[in-house]
């Protein structure tokens, strides 16, 4: 990616630092307060390297943006990352990405060499903040009423999940709640296991990795020939989204396999309706790519409600997440704005 470096900018309106800090890439970018991405670049973690060596490399991307918003006033920066943080200190506490900043604090080391406020969220939570300040919970329709309680989910690998109460981001007493994705949703002893430890959460009976899983255990019922066959063939293992393009061909076990991963998110999402009562349900990732490919996103919505115990539970609209690869970036500018009031 280029960018232009040293532009002096307009100095009226304030901006945000934010970055997105995955597995493989750091990405940071400048994004104004109506949400606009104004400038991005990003850059990859060395494999293998230590806490000091990533701390250092992500944040001289930070001081690169800082130099780009020239004169725009800085409100803050903001940082999304997979894992949890401790409330009190914002410190890492586990980072599955990059198990090698566990136990760092991105404030304490980022705030003396940027000169602004440094905020920490966990990148699911921080989604959830994104669609509720610039996605799915502005109004569907002039007129329309914002939302007051969102909750997000993205079904990938994994299923992650925020929950946005009147703006404010539902962290509980550790500052881990909101794990939807780990809700039980098959209680039997043979339910599948999941890599919280437990077995029969909703992320494995849902994610990409749980779908892909279900049609390979199912590959036997398939016709030799069928698309779930020619796809086992092209890649020796079955992912989300071989299962989902065979579906789209017509196969028949793949559809049954997506429609019992549609049955488990009806579930979970009903009992997400009854235990929040959302107005707004907002649905990310890539299996959920698939299920609007599929047309099934409505039917899910439909169900879901049948699954509402009463008429204020009932009361939520089901929506497509906004911004796709930049949910992470706009949910860290999202934070820059809660905790600065503005
Ligand atoms: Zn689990």
């Amino acid at each position: 990616m280029t960018a232009r470096i040293g532009n002096t900018g307009a100095a009226s309106s304030s901006v945000a630092l934010a970055m997105d800090w995955g597995g493989t890439w750091a990405r940071a970018a400048v994004i104004d307060r109506q949400g606009a991405i104004l400038w991005q670049d990003r850059v990859s973690n060395r494999p293998g390297a230590f806490q000091d060596q990533l701390v250092e490399t992500a944040g001289r991307l930070l001081v690169t943006a800082k130099e780009w918003a020239g004169l725009r006033p800085i409100a803050g920066v903001g940082i999304a990352l997979a894992g949890s943080i401790d409330a009190a200190s914002d410190m890492l506490l586990s980072s599955p990405n990059l198990p090698a900043l566990n136990g760092v604090s991105l404030p304490a080391r980022w705030e003396p060499k940027l000169g602004v406020p440094v905020w920490v969220g966990n990148d699911a939570n921080l989604a959830a903040l994104g669609e509720y300040s610039y996605g799915a919970g502005r109004p569907a329709r002039p007129g329309d009423p914002v939302a007051r309680t969102l909750v997000f989910l993205t079904f990938s690998t994994g299923v992650g999940a925020g929950i946005v109460d009147r703006g404010t981001v539902f962290t509980g007493a550790a500052g881990v709640a909101g794990e939807v994705g780990h809700m039980t949703i098959d209680s039997r002893a043979d339910a599948p296991p999941c890599a919280c430890g437990n077995s029969g959460c909703l992320e494995s009976l849902a994610s990409g990795t749980a779908i892909g899983r279900a049609a390979q255990a199912r590959l036997a019922d398939a016709t030799p020939g069928s698309p779930l066959h020619q796809a086992h063939e092209a890649n020796a293992t079955l992912d989300g989204a071989a299962v989902f393009a065979a579906a789209a061909q017509g196969d028949p076990v793949a559809r049954e396999v997506i429609d019992a991963a549609v049955g488990a998110i009806v579930v979970g999402l009903g009992n997400v309706l009854n235990i929040f009562n959302p107005d707004v349900v907002v649905m990310g990732g890539g299996v959920t790519q698939g299920l609007l490919d599929l047309g099934l996103l409505g039917h899910i919505e439909d169900a879901t409600r049948r699954r509402a115990m009463s008429s204020g539970h009932r009361a939520f609209r089901l929506a497509p997440a906004t911004f796709g690869d930049s949910q992470g970036l706009i949910g860290a500018a999202s934070l820059v704005w809660v905790e600065t009031g503005s």
